[in-house]
């Protein structure tokens, strides 16, 4: 899965983080300043980050996001495009003798839930906290169990990182009518279940806000 990441010089067009599922692809908005917005497209693999005019890309835009529905986009131009490709990994474990690694060194998460620089800062602060209890008391529990405590909260947010990307995205990269339709009837399911179901409601915000 790849995304096209645009940062558009205009004001953001909702308040709120907007993702958009639409069978065309996935859409996403996320405000930046007044002045500035960030947008991804969920793109063909292979297509360079430059083959779309601004004009169609906002049309795209427009379409993903339901403009016709919900009010136009904020049109300006674009400062950036880059090309994302939504790859997961991790490291185990993550001490090898006196190298502790953290951040993307330690976990890559596809962008779909935001959860990448939460778990770098949250590494951070455990790695921080245990440095200092080995050096000023020399008590190395926290360097001995870093590996153990980070890896807890990595695996949950890639699982919950997957959830999302299953979620957001329609499926025409991965080709095959069967394939396609089986997917799309668990993406609604989903969507269902997330609007209907105040367990599910509560299961995704204590995921989405939390690391
Ligand atoms: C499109 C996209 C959107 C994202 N959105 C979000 C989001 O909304 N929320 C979120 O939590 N996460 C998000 N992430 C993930 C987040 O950006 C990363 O997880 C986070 O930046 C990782 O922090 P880091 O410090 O480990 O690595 P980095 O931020 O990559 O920092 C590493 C630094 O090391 C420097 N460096 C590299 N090699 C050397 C060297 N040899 N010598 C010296 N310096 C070096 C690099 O220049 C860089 O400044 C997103 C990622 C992408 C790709």
């Amino acid at each position: 899965m790849t995304w096209l990441g645009l940062l558009a010089e205009a004001p953001p067009s909702l308040d709120a983080v907007g993702y958009a599922l639409h069978d065309r692809g996935f859409a996403g908005h996320m405000a930046r300043t007044p002045q500035v917005t960030r947008y991804y497209l969920q793109w063909q693999r292979g297509t360079a980050a430059d083959a779309w005019s601004e004009q169609r890309i906002w049309d795209e835009l427009d379409i993903r996001m339901g403009a016709a529905d919900h009010g136009p986009l904020h049109r300006g131009p674009f400062r950036e495009r880059g090309l994302f490709d939504l790859t997961c990994d991790v490291i185990e474990p993550l001490r090898h003798g006196s190298l502790f690694l953290a951040g993307d060194a330690a976990s890559l998460l596809a962008p779909a839930a935001a959860k990448g620089a939460n778990l770098a800062v949250l590494a951070a602060e455990i790695l921080a906290t245990a440095l200092l209890g080995a050096l000023t008391r020399g008590d190395t529990t926290g360097l001995d169990g870093y590996s153990d405590r980070c890896l807890e909260h990595i695996w949950k947010a890639q699982e919950f990182t997957g959830w999302m990307t299953r979620l957001l995205h329609s499926a025409p990269e991965t080709g095959g009518d069967a394939g396609s339709f089986f997917q799309a009837g668990l993406r609604r399911s989903r969507i269902a279940s997330l609007r209907t179901s105040r367990i599910h409601q509560d299961w995704f915000a204590a995921n989405y806000v939390g690391v």
